[in-house]
């Protein structure tokens, strides 16, 4: 059995850990949800913005299911169905989806931003979203901006929809003043809660100024330029990084901030670009550290020396597993994740435990048999692998749970641990 270890008070350095093991890539049938998905978090975080997808009745049963519709009597999200006549190319798609917005605008007068958000269907039949935006846009400015992107289940994973509609907005984020401060920018929608929590860290760390992206008001655009420090919250956001770099921003290195671990290593990278002294960090962090310790101590005799095997799914599979094996005292069978970007994970490749198998993509039928051959005590997977692979006796956890619940910071470190507690406390209950 792993002895779980302890809040770590070092940083990563990139010649340990899995830095530099070899990885399984893998090609072939994936089980995986699309970048529609994002939306369910994404309409809840920009309160005044609305996603309008252009898509398939398939696309609409999704995100209705997935978002829970029923609990709001005004969503800010909608499909503009894509028909026969659509698909055929008989009718005028950009007329017909002028005249959908027109109508949207009017009746919803509190959107402030609208994402086109494309589908399989639309990049099927090559619908123009980016022009579309452009087009309405210049009708509907300065009321609302009109931005797209692709939320298509075409060769991505459903985390890349949050990446795509960040790195939509990062080129219409307005430019710093010449003479900003250097300011901090957290990158990646994060509860409210958790977001609330983290700027008081900040403010009592004395980082400032500092932002969120996304921002909670379509209104209250951050500020970017080469005074921006940015820190990504969720490690998933390749392509908004990108973005932000090239409007001048620079990323702080640091491991996501999972776990007690995650999050001290995550507040301190921001803290040492900004001069804040140890000493004064300790003190401001010790009550955070405390409070995850007592929280995560309750789980760890359920997961302790258990073996977990993460399906590649939510790209969070890296840090979680770091979490489980340093802080829960887990064993790793296979850390699999859709897209390794080297340089965004490196602090998390080195801690975690040397010769884990790391893969990369997905095989899904001769991974299913790696997991089935390995036995292990719980299984980190999709919805659609996770009802098979109960019925033959294996613990599940769905991946997509992970990205519902507010699970960053200190004061979410022990709800992290519990969410791999239930499936072994309910499996162990169920073979009593
Ligand atoms: S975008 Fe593609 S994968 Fe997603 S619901 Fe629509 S058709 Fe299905």
């Amino acid at each position: 059995m792993n002895a779980p270890a302890p809040v770590a008070t070092r940083s990563a350095s990139p010649v340990e850990g899995c830095v530099s093991s070899p990885v399984l890539r893998e090609r072939g049938q994936h089980e995986v949800f699309c970048g529609l998905t994002g939306i369910v978090w994404l309409h809840r975080k920009i309160q005044d913005a609305f996603f309008l997808v252009v898509g398939s009745r398939t696309c609409a049963h999704l995100i209705q299911s997935a978002a829970g519709v029923m609990i709001f009597a005004e969503p800010r999200f909608a499909t503009a169905i894509l028909d026969e006549r659509d698909l055929a190319g008989i009718a005028d798609i950009d007329d017909e989806l002028d005249r959908v917005v027109a109508r949207l605008l009017e009746r919803r007068p509190e959107i402030k931003l609208l994402f086109l958000v494309g589908s399989c269907p639309s990049e099927v039949i090559k619908i123009d979203l980016k022009r579309a935006a452009q087009r309405q846009s210049r009708v509907h400015s300065p009321r609302v901006r009109v931005l797209s992107y692709s939320g298509s289940g075409i060769e991505t994973t459903f985390t890349q929809g949050e990446d795509a509609c960040l790195a939509s907005l990062v080129p219409t984020l307005p430019g710093e003043a010449a003479d900003a401060p250097r300011s901090l920018l957290v990158v990646g929608a994060l509860a409210d809660v958790v977001e609330d929590q983290f700027a008081r860290l900040f403010d009592e760390l004395g980082v400032a100024p500092r932002r969120f992206l996304p921002m909670r008001r379509a209104t209250d655009f951050p500020a970017v330029g080469p005074n921006t420090s940015y820190l990504l919250a969720q490690p998933f956001l390749g392509d908004t990084a990108r973005a932000l770099e090239a409007r001048g921003a620079t990323r702080i290195a640091a491991p996501f901030p999972l776990g007690a671990e995650g999050t001290t290593l995550w507040l301190r990278a921001a803290a040492d670009a900004f001069g804040v002294s140890r000493d004064h960090f300790d003190a401001v962090t010790a009550p955070g550290r405390a409070r995850a310790a007592r929280a995560i101590d309750h789980s760890l005799n359920m997961i302790a020396g258990k073996r977990v095997f993460l399906f590649p799914d939510s790209q969070l599979e890296i840090p979680l597993a770091r979490f489980l094996s340093r802080e829960l005292g887990a064993e790793l069978v296979e850390v699999g994740t859709p897209y390794l970007h080297r340089e965004h994970m490196a602090d998390e490749l080195a801690l975690l435990p040397a010769g884990v198998r790391l893969s990369e993509g997905q095989h899904v039928e001769n991974q299913l048999d790696r997991c089935r051959a390995a036995r292990p005590d719980l299984t980190v997977c999709g919805l659609g692998l996770a009802n098979p692979l109960e019925a033959e006796g294996l613990a599940t956890k769905w991946s997509i749970e992970l990205l519902f619940t507010p699970v960053q910071g200190y004061d979410q470190a022990g709800d992290l641990a519990e969410l791999f507690a239930r499936p072994l406390t309910r499996r162990a209950r169920l073979e009593v």
